[in-house]
């Protein structure tokens, strides 16, 4: 039974998944690169740990949810890395987005250990990783996953076990494939609507009910009438996945015309400076071209 639980990277996701774990009881130490982040979880009692390698001594599970794969290679493959500390008979758990070829590695040099791994990314954003209603995946050994299982259904609404290692990271790639070519449709919808004279709240009422209806839809809709681009989920966030989706999509010759026309789109919306602001902020790089700001009258 799990009850020690490492936890590295308190960022946007990081942080809401963390607080559960606390407050469903688990033993937890924290790391996090800019260690000012660990301070609210000591006052709840976290153990805070020096170095990736000191959190994953001694305890059952080390969960990680880092920016990208340039992040995991530091954390887990550098000099004081989690594999530097992680002893057989623990288990790691990378719920990071990566390539599925960054977990492949991480389980092969993890077995080279007597270490078990999960691959487990998720959908959902901040409020959902805050509320414990995540959409997660989680692949590798069936019977670890069945060992995780409950502390998985601490963090989200939804559990689905992808068989083997790397399933769960590329259907998290299929998933924001999706989400991109969604933010796209909207944020081409609604400058076209703008163009066209529409009244956008009634556009965006008609969008939350129609037969193409999303909650991403809705939601991101909603924030962009109010100019509310706070962050979420970031736009480089949404850049880096959509570039981890082209390389994929790429190295298994399947077409991702679309997603191309998004990377470029989101890379001008990086480029005019708004890398930092919600993925929605994509609708900014549109705007620019057609001369008109999309907002509610
Ligand atoms: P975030 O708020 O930017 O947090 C990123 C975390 O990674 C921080 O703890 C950061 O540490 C750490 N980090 C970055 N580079 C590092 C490095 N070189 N070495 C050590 N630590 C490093 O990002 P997030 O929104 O929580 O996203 C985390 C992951 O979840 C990403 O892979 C993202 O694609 C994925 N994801 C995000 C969402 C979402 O809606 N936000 C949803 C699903 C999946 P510092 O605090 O020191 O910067």
């Amino acid at each position: 039974m799990i009850k020690k639980i490492s936890y590295l990277g308190l960022g946007t996701m990081g942080s809401g998944m963390a607080s559960n774990l606390l407050k469903a009881g688990y033993e937890l130490t924290v790391w996090n690169r800019s260690a000012e982040k660990c301070k609210p979880f000591a006052r709840k009692g976290a153990r805070v740990a020096d170095t990736p390698a000191d959190a994953a001594r001694d305890v059952d599970l080390v969960i990680y949810m880092l920016s990208n794969d340039q992040a995991v290679e530091e954390v887990v493959f550098g000099a004081k890395g989690i594999l530097s500390g992680i002893k057989e008979g623990q288990v790691a758990m990378d719920m990071s987005t990566v390539l599925p070829a960054m977990s492949l590695r991480e389980q092969e040099a993890y077995a080279k250990r007597g270490v078990d791994f999960l691959d487990a990314p998720v959908f959902g954003s901040k409020k959902e990783s805050a509320e414990a209603k995540l959409w997660i995946m989680a692949a590798g050994n069936k019977a670890i996953f069945e060992k995780v299982r409950p502390v998985l259904e601490k963090l989200g609404q939804t559990v689905h076990y992808l068989a083997k290692n790397g399933n769960a990271t590329a259907m998290k790639l299929v998933g924001n494939l999706i989400v991109a070519l969604e933010l796209e449709a909207l944020s081409e919808g609604l400058v076209l609507a703008q163009k066209a004279g529409l009244d956008l709240k009634t556009v965006m009422e008609v969008v939350k009910v129609a037969d193409f209806r999303s909650p991403l839809l809705a939601g991101n809709g909603q924030n962009i009438l109010k100019r509310d681009f706070s962050t979420s989920f970031a736009l480089n966030l949404m850049l880096k996945d959509a570039s981890l989706i082209e390389r994929f999509g790429t190295s298994l010759k399947s077409p991702i015309p679309a997603l191309r026309v998004v990377e470029k789109n989101l890379a001008t919306a990086v480029d005019l400076g708004f890398g930092k602001e919600n993925a929605s902020a994509l609708i900014k790089a549109l705007e620019k071209e057609a001369g008109v700001e999309v907002k509610a009258r």
